[in-house]
């Protein structure tokens, strides 16, 4: 995507830099019954980003040092302008947006460096070694949790413009080797333009604008892993580039040779080295073969009951299995309208009450026999849990908008709404705990909604997924997100959810990982660190709490 070069709105707006998303009515009329805004906040945008760029920090690197690097990837591939340096200095999660709302830009990189080979990076790190300047990846931009901050500086090393090809596809293996910096939309085109089609099936809501580093790294979760499983699950073998050298390991379908490199590497986020290239495992694509249904549950409870008999039932996964709790189905009938159609009136009938009931989601793929069962066996637990079917209407008008919601944060934030999401891994026997105390927090700040869905579901627990949204405190908007955003981590931990189940760690998570490891497994993570990266050069400044 050629980002047009201009104001602070097109570094932290959302995807296609043409793309604008507007508030419909519905959402508009909601927004109004529970926040209490006005028309006005519609119609002057808060804080909307317009101002230039430009920059009050100058790099601090010389310009003979520019030279140099210039010299190792050519001069088009090293950029100073204050445009570049701001757009590589955050990534994508709420406080990344409201500083650049503000036109808060402190601490950019010196350079970016667009490397075109292997031996680029091998040259720009020893570089970065020698002159103890900081060297911090760069993929598709789409970090939410602060991954791509450069606090101290340093060198922003973009791997998008060059290092971004499918290198081979091994059909017999079902497997691809790829390049770190491809993005999705890329690779699965590819994948699927095969004569027996294929596909990678890591379709995170962060697709179009992601790349396999990225994922690798932070060992992300696409909306159908239930059935394709996390990156780690697909990752087969990897080259990671590190300042004391490289390591790349092999495609073995398994093995036992010591504890798993690949596994060290994944979740790394950029703290030991590089990812250059990544083998992946591959599956068929056969859109023909796809089953789409979805229901309505009297209650949360019968749902998760439903999805958790379905996991353990071995009947085989659906690809997508998505659940919203009570608030994220009300929400989202009351944004259609639905809440006011003559549909939700028999609903309430048959006893499906709002605030109590739960719209569940399901997709199946494989051989048509195998899709077919996993239909029926789910659609009987589904009916069995008090379950209404709803058909593979409301599966397919989500999937249609499953990449573009994302860029309704911006009119949102426009008009005065916080929203942001934080997310965690529970097993069965506490999953209801974690909702309920996680939303309780949520709710200490009146008005807030707080929207929680399942998408990523174990035989031995699921993910849960916090959005919430509140209005911001104009006059402090960045303390007042922090402080509250603090609380619901908090939260989190305090009730035995995971710090994280796909977003990582970067520096935002960062401050409550040691509670979550215990002392001596971070310390075994530390000195990895001093292994790889001696000098502290690569994402220094708090990644994951190693330095
Ligand atoms: C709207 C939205 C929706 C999202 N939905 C999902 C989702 O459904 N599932 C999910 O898992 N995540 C999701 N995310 C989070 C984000 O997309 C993921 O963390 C993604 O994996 C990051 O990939 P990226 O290429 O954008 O990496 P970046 O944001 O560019 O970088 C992320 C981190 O990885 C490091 N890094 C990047 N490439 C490399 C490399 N080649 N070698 C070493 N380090 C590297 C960076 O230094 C940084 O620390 C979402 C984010 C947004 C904004």
């Amino acid at each position: 995507v050629n980002i047009p070069r201009k104001n602070f709105r097109s570094v932290f707006k959302w995807g296609d830099p043409n793309h604008e998303e507007i508030l419909d009515s519905g959402i508009r009329r909601v927004l109004k019954e529970v926040f209490g805004l006005s028309d006005d906040c519609f119609s002057q945008p808060f804080l909307a980003g317009e101002r230039q760029i430009s920059l009050n920090k100058a790099s601090a690197l010389a310009a003979p040092a520019i030279a140099e690097l210039r010299e190792i990837v050519g001069p088009e591939n090293v950029e100073t302008d204050d445009f570049s340096r701001a757009y590589h200095a955050y990534g994508k999660t709420y406080f990344d947006v409201i500083r650049l709302r503000l036109g808060m830009v402190d601490t950019p990189p010196d350079v970016i460096v667009y490397p075109r080979s292997d031996q680029d990076i091998h040259q720009i790190m020893s570089w970065c070694s020698n002159n103890g300047v900081p060297l911090v990846p760069f993929g598709g931009h789409s970090s939410v949790t602060r991954g791509l901050e450069c606090p101290h500086g340093g060198v922003s090393l973009d791997l998008t413009r060059h290092l971004n090809q499918v290198i081979s596809v091994n059909e017999t293996n079902s497997t691809v080797r790829v390049q770190a910096g491809i993005g999705g939309p890329r690779l699965e085109q590819y994948l699927n333009a095969f004569e027996s089609g294929y596909t990678l099936g890591h379709f995170p809501q962060s697709f179009e604008h992601s790349t396999v580093g990225g994922w690798v790294v932070t060992r992300g979760a696409g909306q159908e892993s239930t059935c394709y499983g996390k990156i780690e699950d697909m990752v087969r073998a990897i080259r990671l580039i590190s300042p004391v050298g490289t390591i790349t390991t092999k495609d073995y379908p398994a093995m036992s040779i010591g504890p798993d490199l690949n596994n060290m590497i994944m979740g790394s986020e950029g703290t030991f080295g590089v990812v250059t290239e990544v083998t992946l495992r591959i599956r068929a694509y056969r859109p023909q073969n796809v089953r789409y249904f979805s229901f309505i549950f009297p209650t949360f409870e019968q749902a998760i009951q439903t999805m958790r008999l379905a996991m353990q039932a071995e009947i085989g996964h659906p690809a997508m299995f998505r659940l919203s709790d009570p608030e994220e189905t009300d929400f989202s009938f009351r944004i259609k309208g639905y809440d006011r159609k003559i549909d939700d009136r028999l609903l309430r009938l048959m006893g499906y009450h709002p605030r109590k009931r739960c719209l569940m989601y399901v997709t199946a793929k494989g051989d048509p026999d195998f899709s077919n069962l996993v239909e029926r066996k789910i659609s009987k637990l589904a009916r069995q849990n008090g379950a209404f079917a709803l058909g593979s209407k409301p599966v397919l008008t989500w999937l249609e908008q499953r990449f573009s919601s994302a860029y309704l944060r911006d009119p949102l934030m426009d008009a005065g709404i916080m929203v942001d999401t934080l997310e965690t891994a529970v097993t069965w026997d506490n999953l209801i705990n974690v909702w309920d105390h996680v939303r309780q927090t949520i709710k200490k700040r009146s008005p807030a909604v707080a929207m929680v869905h399942l998408s990523h579901i174990y035989e031995t627990g699921a993910n849960l997924y916090f959005t919430f949204l509140a209005t911001m405190d104009r006059d402090n908007p960045i303390d007042d997100f922090l402080q509250f955003q603090a609380s619901i981590i908090q939260s989190i931990q305090q009730h035995g959810g995971a710090l994280s189940h796909h977003h990582g760690i970067g520096r935002m998570m960062a401050p409550w990982l040691e509670q979550e490891l215990g002392p001596d497994a971070l310390a075994a993570l530390r000195a990895l660190k001093k292994h790889f990266d001696p000098h502290n050069i690569m994402n220094p400044g708090g990644t994951l709490h190693l330095d």
